[in-house]
């Protein structure tokens, strides 16, 4: 068996209209605000076509702080995945504090979704709007590309490749998952 390409997406940001508070991105509070980003249901569409896995994966660390009820954070992606024809959701609901494996810029929600989904992360890309996204998709050894919506953001590693939406991103997506993650490092 072939192992499959997977496009790993942020969510706020990158899927869903993100706010912003003293230049750091804020999600929306509950199902009543979530909002798609335009472009996006193409995009996604596009994966679709080109044959890869769709997994979100999304730190979500006001539920551990006590703002977001886990209710309305489960309606949202209920939401979402009416919207979005997507494969998986992974969600890390813990703060720095907790010391958790999967909270980004920790890799474990691309692992755990690589061993769930038998995934080839050599050939597979993430995609997100803050350096938590881009040094996750490093340490997981995914191809990373940025979306520059938020000048305040500034990243800790580079990303592969920059664009201010998905949409825009769509072809490089593509582009990345033809090429291995392991040769940047051979030469
Ligand atoms: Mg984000
Ligand atoms: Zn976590």
């Amino acid at each position: 068996m072939t192992r499959r390409r997977a496009v790993f997406l942020d969510r706020d940001g990158v899927l869903v209209e993100s706010g912003l508070r003293d230049g750091v991105p804020i999600p929306p509070p509950g199902v009543e605000q979530l909002r798609l980003l335009p472009g996006v249901i193409e995009a996604v569409d596009f994966f679709a076509q080109a044959g890869l896995v769709l997994v979100v994966v999304t730190n979500q660390p006001d539920v551990s702080r006590g703002i977001l009820d886990l209710t309305e954070l489960e309606r949202m992606h209920r939401r979402l995945s009416d919207l979005l024809t997507l494969d998986a959701i992974y969600v890390c609901t813990h703060d720095d504090a907790n010391g958790c494996p999967c909270r980004k810029p920790r890799p474990g929600m691309i692992l755990q979704a690589a061993a769930d989904l038998d995934l080839d992360l050599n050939h597979s890309v993430c995609v997100g709007d803050r350096w938590r996204d881009i040094d996750a998709a490093q340490r997981a050894g995914v191809h990373s590309v940025h979306i520059a919506w938020n000048d305040h953001e500034v990243l800790r590693t580079p990303a592969d490749a920059t664009f201010s939406s998905l949409y825009d991103a769509r072809e490089a997506v593509i582009g990345l998952t033809l090429t291995d993650t392991r040769k940047r490092f051979a030469t």
